[in-house]
């Protein structure tokens, strides 16, 4: 067994919750259904939950870090409700034209997450609903997921593009409750 752990990075919007463009304001938060129970199986499992998010509302001027932290309390209650604990949640508060590092889909955030909390990249998965959340988890080294929740039936259409970078499809899942069947395959050991 390696030292370093392993994560389910997930994608925040049309993933751990329902999809509200540029959703500001805790009450909007809505969990998908059977999102908590498959939460639980996936720590369960040994895998931190660390959530990687693009949160362009910021640097947009939409909402700012105080919106965006009592969003991020809120899912942390209400999952907590069910057992569920986020490790930690990282942040890209910069507008698409500012030029930052840290916006997916460069890889940034799960690299520095990687490195604060020892993962093996290679034993990660990153599931997400837009090319930027897939883009992110190939320039990582991670294993991409995608839902078909929020933006992901769109996401779908555009998967061909990175057919090359991977030897393997992209596996995709009509929500977050169908991902823990990865946690059967032989792949996760
Ligand atoms: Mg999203
Ligand atoms: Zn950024």
């Amino acid at each position: 067994m390696s030292a370093l752990r392993k994560a389910l990075f997930l994608d925040r919007d049309g993933v751990i919750i329902d999809y509200i463009p540029y959703l500001g304001k805790p009450e909007q938060v809505q969990l998908p259904r059977g999102a908590g129970p498959a939460l639980i199986q996936w720590q369960k499992a040994g895998y931190l939950l660390i959530v990687i998010t693009n949160q362009a509302g910021i640097g947009r001027g939409y909402f700012d870090h105080g919106d965006v932290a009592a969003v991020h309390d809120k899912i942390q209650r209400e999952y907590g409700k069910e057992g569920v604990k986020f490790t930690d949640f990282f942040l890209c508060p910069h507008h698409p034209e500012e030029g930052c590092d840290c916006r997916k889909p460069a890889p940034e955030m799960l690299l520095r997450a990687a490195e604060q909390y020892q993962i093996s990249l290679q034993e990660s998965y990153f599931i997400g609903d837009a090319p930027s959340d897939v883009g992110a988890a190939i320039a990582a080294g991670c294993q991409p997921v995608v839902l078909l929740t929020g933006r992901g039936q769109e996401t779908c259409q555009k998967l061909d593009k990175f057919a090359a970078q991977l030897a393997e499809p992209i596996p995709v899942f009509a929500n977050l409750g169908e991902t823990v069947s990865l946690l059967a395959s032989p792949s996760s050991e």
